[in-house]
């Protein structure tokens, strides 16, 4: 994939190498987190609303899974787009959100009878760049109100 993952429509350049294989994970988790939110399997996290005993089920914390999938996706966008330095951006966390969401993938299969995210991004070819482009970079610095 030679574009950025966001749709907005810059080309990923060959160098540095890690470029495009970073742009092919934002493409993957963006779809993966626009299959939970359509199909509910994790509200939307809200600043506003408490977010501990929500949606905890069979030891994955869905609500933080989806609010970390934001930062993830809007960090990788940002590198693509040259706001962020791609080096800075560190494997390990994408990975481990891939495999919780591969995780609770199959438990949405398994359990509760829904698609799996390949055939569903068949119908909804368009939402994750949709969701990339609209996700914002949160302020990491925020603390909620007492
Ligand atoms: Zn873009």
């Amino acid at each position: 994939m030679k574009d950025c993952f966001c749709g907005c429509g810059r080309r990923i350049p060959r160098f540095p190498l890690d470029l495009r294989g970073l742009n092919e994970r934002g493409r993957e988790m963006s779809d993966r987190l626009a299959w939970a939110l359509d199909l509910n399997i994790a509200s939307v996290p809200k600043d506003t609303e408490p977010t501990i005993h929500r949606a905890v089920e069979a030891g994955a914390d869905r609500t933080e899974w989806m609010k970390e999938g934001f930062v993830l996706v809007a960090e990788l966008r940002d590198a693509m787009h040259g706001v962020k330095d791609a080096d800075s951006i560190p494997e390990s966390p994408s990975e481990r959100w891939q495999a919780e969401g591969q995780y609770l993938e199959f438990l949405a299969v398994s359990k509760s009878r829904l698609p799996p995210l390949s055939a569903w991004l068949k119908g909804h070819p368009e939402a994750g760049r949709e969701l990339a482009r609209d996700s914002s970079t949160p302020t990491r610095s925020r603390t909620p109100n007492p």
